[in-house]
């Protein structure tokens, strides 16, 4: 389950020790179980992430990253902007999909710990002193599966994949390369958005 080198991983990616990438590792280690599937080379899975920008704890969204392989880069992790912690991941391969939420007993106490009051005091995670983050990233690691978490059923997830393409050109204007369809055209020349005005 969440041994040791994921945990350390983990923590070199994300940059720091706190509780929520460690919940996220928990979180998605879990899913994967129920579904049954393992870390996605490509994009197998799809992870869905209700966190929103700007909040607490958005750290959980690395931790999910790390274990499922649904990255950033990949683009196969997407945010739902509901300001929550639930992860709905999603087999491509079958449509089946399962969603895990942190127990609000979980969160709470994190909340209600010296680490969170530093933090929201302003101090960096980095800065926190190991005596205050590591028994709560303890706490995440060791938590048997059903004190921490809540684990839904699997379900049909109805999934449309997005055409994916390759098609690029360079704008006229500043001589980067852009995706085509998000190209403007502005006088009659193919521009990229920044260089069109154009909101989006
Ligand atoms: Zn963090
Ligand atoms: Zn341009």
């Amino acid at each position: 389950m969440l041994d040791e080198e994921l945990l350390r991983f983990g923590q070199r990616f994300h940059g720091h020790k706190c509780p929520a990438m460690p919940m996220g590792l928990r979180a998605a280690l879990a899913a994967m179980e129920k579904l049954g599937v393992s870390r996605a080379p490509d994009g197998q899975l799809v992870a869905l992430i209700e966190i929103d920008e700007d909040h607490c704890a958005t750290c959980f969204a690395d931790g999910v990253q790390v274990a499922t392989g649904c990255t950033l880069g990949k683009g196969n992790i997407r945010k739902l902007h509901f300001g929550k912690w639930g992860l709905t991941l999603v087999d491509r391969r079958n449509g089946k999909a399962v969603r895990v939420v942190p127990r609000t007993e979980v969160m709470r106490r994190n909340k209600q710990s010296k680490f969170m009051e530093l933090r929201a005091s302003g101090v960096p995670a980095s800065q926190v002193p190991d005596a205050v983050v590591d028994p709560l990233v303890e706490m995440v690691v060791n938590m048997p599966e059903t004190d921490l978490l809540v684990v839904g059923e699997v379900y049909d997830h109805a999934w449309k994949d997005a055409p994916h393409t390759f098609e690029t050109v360079a704008c006229e204007a500043c001589g980067e390369m852009v995706v085509t369809r998000n190209a403007r055209l502005l006088d009659g020349r193919v521009v990229c958005i920044p260089c069109s005005g154009y909101g989006r």
